[in-house]
């Protein structure tokens, strides 16, 4: 994919003293194809490169202590400038409710959507009408009503033999009447873009008002993505975009793409079928997922709100001092689970791609089981510090836990594994910290 190739390109760079110019075209050549191959606008691309080459064939660059550093610095920044600089966050009516309609063509992901957007806002304790406007599409409202229900969250309709205009307006009067934080409709699409739809697009949205126009869009299409934008922001006048599926399999060009060519910014991905698979977009930790820096900001975010507030806090001290002991370990695993899938959480781990041994560290229900019972048969001295545990302490270990020597030092090597990651972790951190004062 894009971020690999990527990837391998900076670390050419990384490793050399000194840079030429030509080292410089030379990797720019090979960004540039990547870039195209991950579908990436022309246009964009063109404008990118000439920009990062101004910026790093300078003086600047390649009489710098780290060119290589430098250079990637520069491709960083320009990555991040591409998806829109800073965050933009979704619209807040100065009156109640904030009204925000979805709009984009059918299997996008809207009514999906709305339902990850809804639990968005009640994590905030923000309440939100759902309105179901689709009666075109089998069972659309019946899919809202579900997801409504799973999140606690009511939804509005009036079935499908009334205009979708008058669903929105009598939604919308429901959510001011009751007052409601936000109201999301939850409008149809089509499988290509067609004039009906958008005639009925825009009467919602002239007898709605809306605040936000969120296109939602499906970042496995790629050009196509960029290009559907692009229209109906002509049409329709957008002020967001949702790029979904995110977590397929993507060649990434939509996400590089939709701001420099709609001038839209993306506001939120969709990272999968769950509602709690929606992230906020932040282009600057993109373009550092793309170029492998990992993405610690979203982690620690995702940490937090699965893990308690104290724990968290302590997590990060530990991570920081790593004074990480074999209870915090299986704190830890328990911890994890909650936060969902731990691929994804790793694959979020700066370099977490080179730990070897990554692969051995799975969560399932009967391991963890096995884990809880090895760790308890540990002495308290033991637990703390586990380079005490010889040849002997093992056999006891596992004779107490009813597991093997194998299965104890495998344990002990997953620890190690897991404390060379927090290593990684607590070294990014403060590199990030120190970048963010430095400014
Ligand atoms: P709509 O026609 O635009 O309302 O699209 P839906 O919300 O019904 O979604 C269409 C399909 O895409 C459903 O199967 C969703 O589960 C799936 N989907 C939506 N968002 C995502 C996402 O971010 N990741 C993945 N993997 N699937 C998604
Ligand atoms: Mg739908």
């Amino acid at each position: 994919g894009l971020s690999e190739r990527l990837q391998s390109i900076m670390k050419k760079l990384r490793g050399k003293g000194k840079v030429t110019e030509a080292d410089v075209k030379e990797a720019m050549r090979e960004v540039r194809l990547a870039l195209l191959e991950a579908d990436v606008n022309f246009k964009v691309v063109k404008s990118f490169i000439d920009r990062v080459k101004e910026r790093a064939v300078g003086q600047e660059v390649l009489q710098s202590l780290t060119p290589g550093q430098q250079v990637i610095k520069v491709v960083n920044e320009e990555l991040t400038r591409l998806m829109g600089g800073e965050q933009s966050k979704l619209a807040q009516a100065d009156k109640p409710p904030t009204k925000i309609m979805m709009v984009g063509l059918q299997g996008a992901g809207k009514t999906t959507t709305s339902g990850k957007l809804a639990r968005f806002l009640q994590k905030q304790n923000r309440r939100t009408l759902l309105v179901a406007a689709d009666v075109y599409r089998p069972a659309a409202i019946k899919q809202l009503e579900v997801l409504g229900a799973d999140l606690n969250t009511p939804v509005f309709s009036l079935g499908d033999q009334v205009s979708p205009v008058t669903i929105a307006e009598q939604g919308v009067a429901k959510a001011s009447a009751e007052g409601f934080d936000y109201v999301i409709i939850d409008t149809a699409g089509r499988l290509h873009i067609d004039e009906q739809m958008m005639d009925e697009l825009k009467q919602i949205r002239e007898r709605i008002e809306p605040d936000e126009i969120l296109l939602v869009v499906d970042a496995m299409t790629g050009q196509d993505a960029v290009n559907v934008a692009d229209h109906f922001n002509k049409q329709l006048g957008l002020t967001g975009v949702v790029l979904t599926k995110l977590d397929g399999d993507t060649r990434g060009g939509a996400a590089l793409s939709v701001k420099s060519v709609t001038d839209c910014p993306i506001k939120f991905v969709g990272m999968g079928e769950k509602t709690e698979a929606l992230e906020p977009f932040h282009p600057d930790r993109m373009a550092s997922r793309i170029l492998g820096m990992g993405d610690v900001l979203s982690l620690i975010e995702k940490a937090q709100s699965a893990v308690d507030q104290e724990k968290a806090k302590d997590l990060e001290r530990k991570m920081r001092t790593l004074s990480f002991t074999f209870d915090d370990f299986l704190d830890q695993l328990q911890q994890v689970r909650k936060m969902g899938p731990l691929e994804d959480m790793l694959s979020m781990l700066p370099g977490a791609g080179q730990v070897k041994g990554l692969k051995n560290i799975q969560v399932d229900e009967k391991q963890l089981a096995r884990v809880e019972a090895i760790i308890k048969s540990m002495t308290p001295q033991e637990k703390a510090h586990p380079e005490i545990i010889n040849a002997s302490r093992r056999k006891r270990i596992a004779t107490g836990s009813g597991t093997t020597v194998q299965d104890v030092n495998r344990l002990l090597k997953q620890f190690e594994d897991m404390k060379k990651m927090m290593k990684q972790f607590s070294n990014m951190a403060k590199g990030m910290k120190k970048k963010k004062r430095g400014g």
